[in-house]
Formats: structure tokens, C-alpha cells, sequence
């Protein structure tokens, strides 16, 4: 059957864009056929059509005005597709045939530009993997900013390496797709994976691409020389760059080796848990320690924000140079107001440049960059005033680019319109040509008038008319009765009823200019503009410079703003073993009680030598988990660089933050409870070292009560007698029985959150003590929670009962176990009267594997 060459054409093209959504440039439309349509309709809720194609049978089709792309291109994307632009790239009026179609831009969930798709606090990464299985080479780029890093990592450190980049997309090669790609669904859930196929990550290939783009002949100044992995990584991540936005990217000048071993490691489980980026129960931003730190006021601080919270760092000589900036910025309020005020004011000039680079950015953006760039020479007056060594760096490095403000100034209205088509971007003055092209089309009425009262004195014709119509342009109208009085050098063109109409070289002259002058000043308008955009674009690196530095002071002024906002104190930060808090608070759960309600601030002391496990019990609202997650938080923020809310805090430095915190919702995934909670747990004593700080909360509750006493039990004389991850410990548990512990174990601590009782109520004080709970007040919290009291009154003649035995836990096992065996005697005489087949057939049952019900029917 034969096809309309229309259609011929979309096969054609769609062909090279496959697992992508084509949006097909038909006049005023963009359109989309047959898969595509049905997706684009139900993403967009946009009609589903039917196009005649030819002899073939009909194709599905949907489509929408070309004016709505930027509303309808975004929703795709964010949907998670790809996304190809083709454009009709010649005039269909000088089109032989059909008029000629080629994609211009592919837009991916990774490979965004577009403010309607990218969170202005957050980073858009790309990622791409490479790796022989146990070892694998990353590198990450957000396009929008141009940010490119690369590094290697061992299989083990995966999945943690995943949640910190949260890329929105990554790449993977097709033949590690069964390996890769239930792992990415655990632990980057939200990212768009796009398989590539292997023989893109060929190291030369690779390894030329990068040279290339780079205009570099080694890879040495960029010290990935020795790093193949990372290499394909890379190259594949530039290829796909440049195939899915067909230019060069320039604003992407440098690939620099990423290294983990700077960083504390914070794992999934643990962000989450301390609800650093969002809250457990909603995962919104809201409630997380982000959102009670972020006083950031531009968009470069917010995002270096976020990562300075999810990467503490590991070494106190960069720890304690942030402090210094923090402390001097804290210290001298003024100039911090005068600073945050300032910084305000500031756009976001790393995306700015980046759209300058890409041909993107608008006359508005240029005068939004411009108005930013002006700050920089305020800024640098304040800073001036400082002292403190990495604020003095961030003066020095900062440039003002005053010669690019000017070229600016002089050359762009400062209120131009938002697209270039719209005319009157260029400021008057700047340009003489156009200020003449401009004033042509400006004046041409003026100019008429006057050619008229010329023409009139010099004919003598006081109703000559200069007069203009489509057919004739521009012309001079006579009566007849002034035939006599028409000069020698008019030409006649028309004649009516009672005129005749004529023109003049000069008028024709004249009219060409105006008519051509619309067309003459948006061409020159833009070429000035381009000429602009060129002139920024080539201040790249040192406007992004600038926008890091920015980004670093901001992130300064915000700590110094909450330290003092929230009551904050500088933590004494050091390479001992020890964590010393003194009345130490949690930063969100302090900032969002009730009101009327204050916050019971908590001590803490922990050291390898002495404290190294604290067991915390105390009944269920009491505030464990709070007090646990507090000193987690409080030994983050110290490693960011950040004040801490305590009366006094002394931190040494911790490798790693492991947390193993309340019920986990894996049970959506299908794993139990107390799987998940075991592989936690092996997790924390796999990969614990003396140095790491470990909050257990809860361990064990997932199965009975003498199974999870045990557990808790045998993890904690691991921790304790292992000196090699002898790590500082938060056991938060109600078992109070492993209070027994700290008479055995000599750098095991008992404390208890405190509560008291009134007659029948308990009320929570939220302070922590140093001894044990005896007593957990499951059913007064049971019968606060509005129990009936038939049930928590015969809750407490139960718990009479059991606690008159006066049974220690292991009498009670004891007594369990000995109850089993009885249980097996009976048994066995059971099978006694039965015949030895029956018999032989259930001792054969795979009791290992056989679940309970499998096993009722078959018994
Ligand atoms: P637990 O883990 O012991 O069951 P939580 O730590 O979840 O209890 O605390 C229960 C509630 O008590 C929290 O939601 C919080 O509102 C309040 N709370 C906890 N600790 C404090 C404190 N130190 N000061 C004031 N209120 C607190």
C-alpha cells in the first residue's frame, strides 16, 4: 500500500528518534502520530484523531497549536518521555514538493533547559553508568548549569551513590540493563533510564569525544587519565548531550573528578530517615532539615545548599574554614543584612549564562544577567570588610565584569520585550543604521506630509494628494483639471475618472526603504542582539565563577542567619572520638510544636572509650526517636559547616551516620518488615567503622518479643566487643530488659526518657536521664489513645498476672522452650499410632520452604 509522502517523511524522520515522542511541525501545528498520538493524548488530554494516509489504512493522530509548546512540551517530559522538536526548516512558499523537516532539539527528563521544567533550587542531573559489574564509572551533568563530573566506584557503593546524585535520567549500555536496572529502580526511583547501545562506550570513542569537546590533547589536566570507566561514562554522557541538542555546548568547559572519600557517606536510609530533603510521612520539602536551613537567597546558594546537606564532610580543616565564615558573618550583623540584601537581587546567572551559551537566553534574561552582574562590584565593596580567609578568597575571585555591564547597558533597553521577534530591544542610539531604519518607519507618515506640502508649492496644485494603495504603493494624485501643472519628471501610472495618479523615482526610492525597513530592523536587531549574546558568551567561565562564589557566600549568610534566627551555638568540631552535646534540640521538631508547647532540650555524651552505647528506653511517645534523630542531625549540620541548635556542642568527626529508624513502608515492595529491618541491620555492622555513629531505634520489633530481645541483644555485644566498628550507639528500644547490658558490658550506658505518673495518666516530660525504664506504660498510652476500657482494665489483670511470676526474660524463655518440647513429646506419640508411609511422607516435607498453609492442607 502506498503511503502520502507526508507520511513517508514522519516514518523517515521517526525512524532515527526511536522510544521517543516526535512533535511534527504541519504548519501552525505540532502534530503526533500514531503511538505518539495515543500518548500525547492521554498525557496532554488532547483529542485522538484519524489522518488519511494515502492508500494505507488511516494513522492516530493528535495534535496542538504550535504557540502551546511550551506549556504541552514540558508535561510530556515530565511524564518521563523523550521528547524530539521538528521543525519545517524552509519556507513552505519557496518549497518544491514537500516542505523539508529536521529535528532540531531532543528534550529528555536529563536534558533540560526550560524553567517550566527545571526547579530552580535543585540540580537537573543526568547520569551515566558504565561498568564491568563489580566496578562502575559515573558521570553526572546538569545541562542547565553545565556542570559535569565524573569518578569510579565499587558495586557496593551503588546504590548510595544513586540516591546522592538523584539524577532525573540516566544511561545506561544495553548489555548491563538485567544488572542495572532493578537496581536504579530501588534506589533512583524517579529517574527516566535510557538504554544506549554498548559500542557508544568504546573508550576511544569515548576518549575522542571528550578531547574534542574540550579542545584538549590529553586527558591528564583533567586527571581521569587512569580512569577508563569513567572515561566511557563521560563520552557517553557528552554524546548523548550532542545528539539530543545538535549544537556544541560551551558552557560545559570542564569535567572534574568527583571523590566520594571527601564526603560522608549518607546512604538512602538515612536521608530519609533523618528527613533531610523531605518527611517520611509526606515526603514534601516541608518539616525536613532542608526546609528550616535553606535561608539561602539566591538560586546558585539553594542548590549548593542541598548538596552541602546531603555530602557533610569528613576533614576538619574544611570544616573549620566554613565555621570562620559563618562565625564572622554571624558576628557582624550588619554587613550579613547588608549582603543577604544584595545577594536578593541576584538572578540565576548560572542558568543565565548557560541559555547565553546555548542561544537561548531572551533580551530579558540578558538584562536580568546584567542587573545580577552589577551587584558583584557591591558585593565585593562589603566584603571589604571581611576577615575570615575563604570570604576574602570569594572577593578576590569574584569578578565584576563591568566592561560586559556596560556593552550591555549601552546596547539593551533596560525594559525590552521578552522575545527578540517583538522589536525594541535595541536601545536607540546604539546603532546608527538602525536608529535611520527605525526613524524611516517611524516617520513615514511625517514624511508624507511633507513630500505633500513640497509638491504642492512647487506645483502650484493645492489638492495634490500623496496617497497609497496595494496594488501601486505610494503615489501622487492630480485632478484633471491640473493636468497643465504636472511637472515633466512625474510618471503616470493610472488614470481615474476625475485624477490621474503618478509616481517619482524619488517616492519609489523612499517607499522601498520603508517597506524593507520593518524586515531591515528586526534582521539588524538581531544581528546587534547575537553580536551581544556572543560578547556574554565568551565571559562564560568567569560569570560561572562568579556564580559559584556566590553560591558559597550564600550558603555562609544562611547558616549565619539560622544560628542566629533559631538560637544556634558553634560547634567545637575536632578529630577526637567523642560527641559532647549539651542541651542539644531537634532543628525541625523545635520549630513546629504546637503553640504553648516548648521543646525539652537534651544532653548527649558518647565516646569510643567510655560511652560507646547509649540504651535509651522509655515509653512509646516519650521522644526516642526524636532525641535519636537530634543527635544525628546535630552531628550532620556540625560537619556542614553549620551552627547547631545546643547550649554547647563538641563534635568528633564521624565517617559515616548509619540509621535503622522506626517501621519501614519497604512493605510496598513486598519484603517484610523484619526482612527490610535485618538488612538494615546488616548494612550498619557490614560496613561500620570505629568512627561511624550508628541511631538504632526499635531494632528487632518486626518478629516476637524473645526473638527481637535476642537479636537486639547479640547486635549490640557485636558493636560493643568488635573494636573494629566499635562505633558510638543509639539503641532506642522498649525492651527494657537489655538494660541488663550495662552491667556486663563496660562502655554500655542505660538512659530513660523521663515520664511521670498521675494516678491512671502518665505525662511525657521528653527528658532524657541517665538509668533504665522499668516500666513501659504500653496500656496507660493504649488507654490515652482511647482504648476501651473494658480492654486496658483486663490488660492490667494480665500484666498483674505475668509480673507476679516475677519471671527474668530467660526464665520466661525457658519456660517457653520447655513448653515446646512438651509439645513435641505429644507429638511424637501422635505419630506413633499412625503407619510408617504417613509417616515417612511428612518427615520428607520441606519444612525449610513449606509455608503454614501448605503445610495445614497437606497435614
Ligand atoms: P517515641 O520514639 O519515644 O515513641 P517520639 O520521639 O516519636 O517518641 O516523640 C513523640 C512526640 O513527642 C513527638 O512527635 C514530639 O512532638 C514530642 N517530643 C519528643 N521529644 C520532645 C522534646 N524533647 N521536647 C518536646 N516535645 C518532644
Amino acid at each position: 500500500m502506498s503511503v502520502t509522502p507526508l507520511m513517508a517523511q514522519y516514518t523517515r524522520i521517526k525512524k532515527e528518534y526511536p522510544d521517543t515522542i516526535l512533535l511534527f511541525r504541519m504548519g501552525d501545528f505540532y502534530e503526533t502520530f500514531e503511538e505518539d498520538a495515543k500518548i500525547a493524548s492521554k498525557v496532554l488530554g488532547i483529542t485522538l484523531t484519524k489522518r488519511a494516509n494515502g492508500a494505507a489504512e488511516d494513522v492516530p493522530l493528535a495534535g496542538f497549536p504550535h504557540h502551546a509548546i511550551d506549556s504541552y512540551l514540558p508535561k510530556l517530559v515530565r511524564a518521563g518521555y523523550r521528547v524530539a522538536v521538528c521543525e519545517q526548516v524552509e519556507d513552505p512558499k519557496l518549497a518544491k514538493g514537500i516542505v523539508k523537516r529536521e529535528v532540531i532539539e531532543v528534550v529528555t527528563p536529563g536534558v533540560a533547559f526550560s524553567d517550566k521544567l527545571l526547579d530552580h533550587k535543585k540540580n537537573n542531573y543526568l547520569l551515566s553508568i558504565y561498568g564491568d559489574g563489580e566496578r562502575y564509572g559515573l558521570a553526572f551533568c546538569d545541562i542547565s548549569t553545565g556542570e559535569f563530573q565524573t569518578y569510579e566506584t565499587d558495586k557496593k557503593l551503588l546504590p548510595e551513590q544513586l540516591g546522592l546524585i538523584n539524577p532525573a535520567e540516566i544511561l545506561i549500555p544495553k548489555k548491563l540493563k538485567n544488572l542495572l536496572e532493578p537496581l536504579i529502580g530501588r534506589y533512583a526511583k524517579d529517574a527516566r533510564i535510557t538504554k544506549i547501545d554498548d559500542w557508544i562506550y568504546d573508550f576511544d570513542y569515548c576518549q575522542d569525544l571528550i578531547l574534542n569537546h574540550f579542545e584538549v590533547k590529553t586527558l591528564k589536566g583533567f586527571g581521569i587519565e587512569n580512569m577508563n570507566l569513567a572515561v566511557s561514562a563521560a563520552g557517553a554522557a557528552l554524546n548523548y548531550l550532542r545528539e539530543t541538542q545538535k549544537a556544541n555546548l560551551p558552557h560545559i568547559n570542564r569535567i572534574s573528578v568527583y571523590n566520594p572519600t571527601e564526603y560522608m557517606a549518607l546512604d538512602y536510609a538515612t536521608k530519609r530517615n533523618l528527613e533531610i530533603l523531605f518527611t517520611i510521612q509526606s515526603g514534601e520539602r516541608e518539616g525536613s532539615l532542608i526546609s528550616i536551613l535553606d535561608k539561602t537567597s539566591t538560586s546558585m546558594g539553594g542548590r549548593l545548599l542541598k548538596r552541602w546537606i546531603t555530602t557533610p564532610l569528613k576533614k576538619l580543616e574544611p570544616i573549620l574554614k566554613r565555621q570562620e565564615c559563618v562565625e564572622e558573618l554571624f558576628e557582624n550583623k550588619s554587613l550579613r543584612k547588608n549582603l543577604r540584601e544584595e545577594l536578593s537581587e541576584i538572578g540565576d546567572i548560572e542558568r543565565l549564562i548557560a541559555r547565553a551559551c546555548t542561544g537561548r537566553i531572551n533580551p530579558r534574561e540578558v538584562i536580568n544577567l546584567k542587573n545580577s552582574l552589577k551587584k558583584i562590584h557591591l558585593i565585593k565593596q562589603l566584603l571589604d570588610q571581611s576577615s575570615a580567609e575563604t570570604l576574602r578568597q570569594i572577593n578576590d575571585n569574584m569578578n565584576p565584569l563591568e566592561e560586559l555591564v556596560a556593552k550591555i547597558e549601552n546596547a539593551i533597553n533596560e525594559e525590552p520585550p521578552a522575545s527578540l521577534h517583538d522589536g525594541g530591544v535595541i536601545k536607540p542610539g546604539y546603532n546608527p543604521e538602525l536608529d535611520e531604519l527605525r526613524s524611516l518607519a517611524f516617520n513615514a507618515k511625517e514624511w508624507i506630509a511633507n513630500l505633500q506640502k513640497e509638491e504642492r508649492q512647487k506645483t502650484g496644485v493645492s489638492s495634490l494628494k500623496v496617497s497609497y494603495n496595494k496594488v501601486f504603493g505610494y503615489y501622487i494624485e492630480i485632478s484633471h483639471a491640473n493636468k497643465d501643472k504636472v511637472p515633466a519628471h512625474y510618471i503616470r501610472k493610472q488614470t481615474l475618472v476625475n485624477s490621474e495618479r503618478y509616481i517619482t523615482p524619488e517616492l519609489k526610492e523612499y517607499e522601498e526603504k520603508i517597506l524593507n525597513a520593518q524586515d531591515n530592523i528586526a534582521k539588524l536587531e538581531f544581528e546587534l542582539f547575537e553580536q551581544i549574546r556572543y560578547q556574554i558568551a565568551a565571559a562564560t567561565e568567569r560569570v560561572q565563577t562568579n556564580a559559584r562564589l556566590i553560591a558559597m557566600l550564600d550558603c555562609f549568610l544562611s547558616f549565619a542567619e539560622c544560628a542566629e534566627q533559631y538560637n544556634y551555638v558553634k560547634p567545637t568540631v575536632d578529630d577526637s572520638d567523642v560527641i559532647d552535646i549539651v542541651d542539644g534540640r531537634h532543628p525541625v521538631v523545635e520549630q513546629i510544636l504546637p503553640p504553648g508547647e516548648k521543646f525539652t532540650p537534651n544532653s548527649c555524651r558518647l565516646s569510643s572509650s567510655e560511652d560507646q552505647i547509649i540504651i535509651l528506653t522509655g515509653p512509646n511517645m516519650a521522644g526516642k526517636s526524636v532525641y535519636l534523630r537530634q543527635i544525628g542531625l546535630i552531628v550532620l549540620m556540625a560537619q556542614i559547616g553549620s551552627y547547631v541548635p545546643a547550649k554547647e556542642a563538641r563534635i568528633g568527626i564521624v565517617d559515616r551516620i548509619f540509621t535503622r529508624v522506626g517501621a519501614s513502608d519497604n512493605i510496598t515492595t513486598g519484603e517484610s518488615t523484619f526482612l527490610v529491618e535485618m538488612q538494615e541491620a546488616a548494612n550498619i555492622l557490614n560496613n561500620a567503622t570505629n568512627k561511624s555513629l550508628i541511631l538504632l531505634d526499635e531494632i528487632g520489633r518486626g518478629t516476637s518479643t524473645f526473638d527481637g530481645i535476642s537479636i537486639a541483644w547479640a547486635i549490640t555485644e557485636y558493636l560493643h566487643e568488635n573494636p573494629e566498628i566499635a562505633a558510638k550507639t543509639l539503641f532506642a528500644t522498649h525492651y527494657h530488659e537489655l538494660n541488663e547490658m550495662a552491667e556486663i558490658f563496660p562502655r554500655i550506658k542505660n538512659y530513660k526518657v523521663d515520664v511521670r505518673e498521675y494516678g491512671d495518666k502518665v505525662i511525657f516530660l521528653h527528658k532524657v536521664k541517665p538509668g533504665g525504664a522499668d516500666h513501659s506504660y504500653g496500656i496507660q498510652v493504649a488507654q490515652m489513645a482511647g482504648l476501651p476500657v473494658y480492654v486496658t482494665n483486663r490488660a492490667k489483670e494480665i500484666l498483674l498476672n505475668l509480673e507476679s511470676k516475677e519471671l527474668t526474660p530467660y526464665e520466661i524463655k525457658k519456660e517457653k522452650i520447655s513448653r515446646i518440647r512438651k509439645n513435641d513429646e505429644m507429638q511424637i506419640s501422635l505419630f506413633e499410632m499412625k503407619d510408617e508411609e504417613l509417616r515417612k511422607e511428612i518427615e520428607d516435607l520441606p519444612i525449610d520452604s513449606i509455608t503454614p498453609i501448605e503445610a495445614l492442607n497437606k497435614l
